[in-house]
């Protein structure tokens, strides 16, 4: 077809197809063993399937209220209450979503003006610099520790400047696993007393945390809950990442702004799915169950890589792992991912994607979401490499 005579003038001329879909296509095309875009491969609860087809045989199947179905915001806001002790009104305080991604983005488009300063930590997943910028807004990128992805909480408080209007944080981290510790939240809490920044807590792996670690949601913390858009997704807690379902929580002041938008580019998600998932959240074993079962996945997985050359620290949360390659090539890590696909029939994502500058660190991760068969497969490819 030919291109109209109009001018093209895209609001994102530097952004490129995501990632995820280059790899997932690449992956896709050589017939390789995926393990890049962040989901599983093993079946859902059919519990799940049942309850959303009995809510779509009840005749749940016209628009569900602006903010969400209640029985589902209530469900939300007591998981809340009851995990992390802080009171949201499911009124006025709490949003079912198009996954987190659209959380985050309303959140953003909601308050960053043209001109205004976000700081982002790298390596950062990639959703939120492309929403700043359609914004008109500036990501100031702060670089985490290439070894153990630790903030310099000194360097993040110096990129602070009157034009900082919002910070974004990702805990437990993509694609680093690192879970931050209730210190590193207080000290967040600390340089942020001062300012009016509005903080995004990406909490989609809030339930993915291992070796008896606590997840510290930003809804902790007194004065970062005051300024804090938590966001998380069903889709990673509940193995439904084709769902596309989250949520957010925020101060009515806060929420009140994100709603205005919110009507307008979404108004309401998918009924029947929210009918379910407030019966389904009921049981809180389905969710605080996770950390073991992805754990276990973690381990037979790292257990497996015993004469890989990689090398590699385990994960603290998410369900990926980076793997290490410094050691034994100086290639690129797009050029070692690209040759896992062609030559060896493995995906993994590249973590240069993630940073500033593509800055290289020789790291690839894998997701571990993964059947003990498909994890196996893969680790006797990794070990004959
Ligand atoms: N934040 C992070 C850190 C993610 O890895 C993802 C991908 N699941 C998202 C947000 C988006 O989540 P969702 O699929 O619920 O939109
Ligand atoms: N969150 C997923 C990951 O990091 C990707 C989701 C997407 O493809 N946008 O793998």
């Amino acid at each position: 077809m030919e291109t109209s005579k109009h001018e093209l003038r895209s609001k994102l001329p530097n952004v490129a197809t995501t990632i995820f879909t280059r790899i997932g296509n690449l992956a896709r095309e050589h017939n390789a063993l995926d393990l890049s875009q962040g989901f599983p491969n093993f079946e859902m609860d059919p519990e799940l399937i049942a309850l959303t087809t009995e809510a779509m045989k009840k005749g749940f199947n016209q628009y569900a209220p602006m903010q969400g179905y209640f029985g589902l915001r209530t469900a939300i806001a007591d998981k809340i209450q009851r995990l992390h002790g802080r009171t949201y009104d499911p009124d006025t305080e709490i949003t079912v979503t198009v996954g987190a991604t659209q959380a985050i983005f309303t959140a953003i488009t909601a308050f960053v003006h043209p001109g205004d300063e976000v700081i982002v930590l790298k390596p950062a997943y990639d959703c939120y610099e492309p929403a700043i910028v359609l914004n008109g807004g500036i990501p100031i990128p702060v670089q985490l520790n290439n070894t153990d992805f630790k903030v310099d909480w000194a360097l993040l408080k110096s990129k602070i400047t009157a034009k900082t209007r919002m910070l974004i944080i990702n805990t437990p981290h993509n694609p680093s696993g690192r879970v931050f510790s209730e210190n590193d939240m207080l000290q967040l809490q600390e340089i942020l007393k001062p300012t009016n920044i509005i903080l995004i807590s990406d909490e989609a792996y809030e339930h993915l945390v291992f070796d008896e670690r606590v997840h510290w949601s930003a809804a902790r913390f007194t004065d970062l809950a005051s300024r804090t858009f938590v966001c998380a997704s069903f889709g990673k807690t509940f193995h439904i990442t084709g769902w596309k379902m989250g949520y957010c929580a925020a101060p009515k002041a806060l929420m009140t702004a994100f709603l205005k938008i919110h009507q307008f580019a979404v108004f309401s998600i998918h009924h029947p799915v929210q009918r379910a998932m407030a019966v389904y959240l009921q049981n809180a074993d389905r969710y605080l169950g996770l950390p073991a079962f992805y754990q276990q996945k973690r381990d037979f997985f790292l257990g497996q890589l015993d004469r890989s050359k990689f090398t590699f620290t385990p994960t603290e949360g998410t369900y990926f792992q980076l793997l290490d390659f410094s050691e034994w090539s100086n290639d690129s890590d797009e050029a070692i991912a690209e040759r896992l696909i062609v030559a060896h029939k493995l995906a993994c994502i590249p973590i240069s994607s993630f940073n500033e500058g593509r800055l290289d660190h020789r790291l690839l991760r894998f997701c571990f979401a993964k059947t003990e068969e498909t994890l196996e497969q893969a680790a006797a490819i990794l070990n004959r490499l």
